[in-house]
């Protein structure tokens, strides 16, 4: 007997290719019981994590793999390089429609950004985590990788750059930051405003991100295995400048001041920093507050000193920028000029 012909042309609809690639973090974390706040991150194999989301595969033809099973608190640059080539290598390969990292929250930011301007592809690299463990009451992990599939695999997020997918909330890996330690609306895109929001997996967007981002960046993986060493250096009232001096001693080539207000530091910490500068180690100044941008030559002379404007990007997000920048030679307007571009 002959197969019986489908009636139905839409049930023969091939779905997106979307495939998650699993980092560990809460949204794979375990605890004792449903109310328990103590637990373990990344107890959760990729598999089922997507067996935990009813309709997931009516969105998207789905499957895993576990790239790392660790608390964002411990993703390294290693571990980055290796997703970063790892989604490279789908999407080059014609494997994937949509790629969905899934991530702790904590450090989300730093890989979503690294991501944004070394994957290669205009196709839709989506972040998401959760804040409640898989095992909480009303764990939210399972609703934001439904969301995050359906962006994935919805030609629309194209060529967006890498976007985070939270609590309803599309954001872009530029302007997003954690801004509470346990609420489900942890994410916040403070400078530029979110991208746009995924409703049981509908979606709408009101911009794209203005700066650049994936297929147009410069900066690449291929042949990369370490980054130079970068520090952050919090500054605060009456902080001591020998802070500046330890990192370089340490091998740093370069230093992000998560200054106060506008990028700021105290007199001591500006003079050791120029000292710096002036034997070729990068200062960026960033912000330790949470929103707004750092610009040039406001109460610290840039000009004079050599130092660098983040911008709109925080410090741990400037840190990023600047390792991958220190890959190559580049003078300190060169490296200026990439605060403004991505
Ligand atoms: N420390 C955990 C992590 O980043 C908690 C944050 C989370 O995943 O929500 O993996």
């Amino acid at each position: 007997m002959e197969p019986a012909e489908n009636n139905h042309p839409e049930e023969q609809k091939t779905l997106p290719r979307v495939v998650i690639l699993a980092t560990g973090g809460t949204i794979a974390g375990a605890a004792e019981s449903g109310t328990e706040a103590g637990y373990t991150s990344g107890k959760m194999g990729v598999d089922a994590m997507i067996d935990a989301v009813p309709g997931l595969t009516a969105l998207a033809d789905v499957r895993g793999e576990q790239v790392a099973s660790v608390g964002s608190q411990d993703i390294s640059f290693a571990i980055m390089i290796r997703l970063a080539g790892r989604i490279n290598e789908l999407f080059a390969a014609g494997e994937a429609d949509g790629i969905v990292v899934t991530h702790g929250t904590d450090t989300m930011e730093e890989t979503a950004h690294f991501l944004n301007l070394t994957v290669k592809s205009q196709k839709p690299a989506v972040m998401t985590g959760a804040m409640r463990p898989s095992t909480a009451i009303s764990a939210d992990g399972p609703l934001n990788l439904y969301n995050a599939v359906a962006v994935a695999a919805d030609p629309k997020a194209e060529g967006r750059g890498v976007l985070v997918v939270m609590n309803d909330r599309i954001h872009g890996a530029h302007s997003l930051t954690k801004n509470n330690t346990t609420s489900v609306e942890t994410f916040l895109s403070p400078v530029n405003g979110l991208i746009g929001t995924v409703i049981y997996g509908k979606t709408a967007y009101f911009r794209g991100p203005f700066r650049k981002h994936t297929h147009l960046s410069e900066f690449s993986v291929e042949g990369v295995s370490s980054l130079p060493r970068v520090d952050v250096i919090y500054a605060c009232a009456d902080m001591p400048a020998d802070l500046v001096e330890c990192s370089v001693a340490r091998g740093a080539r370069g230093i992000v001041i998560a200054g106060d207000g506008n990028g700021n530091m105290n007199a001591a910490t500006i003079e050791a920093a120029a000292g710096m500068a002036a034997q070729g180690i990068v200062i960026v100044r960033s912000s330790r507050v949470p929103s707004g941008t750092v610009s040039r030559n406001i109460e610290v002379d840039d000009d004079r000193l050599g130092f660098i404007a983040s911008d709109e990007l925080n410090p741990a997000k400037a840190r990023i920028l600047l390792m991958l920048a220190l890959l190559k030679k580049r003078s300190p307007a060169e490296i200026q000029a990439l605060y403004y571009s991505y």
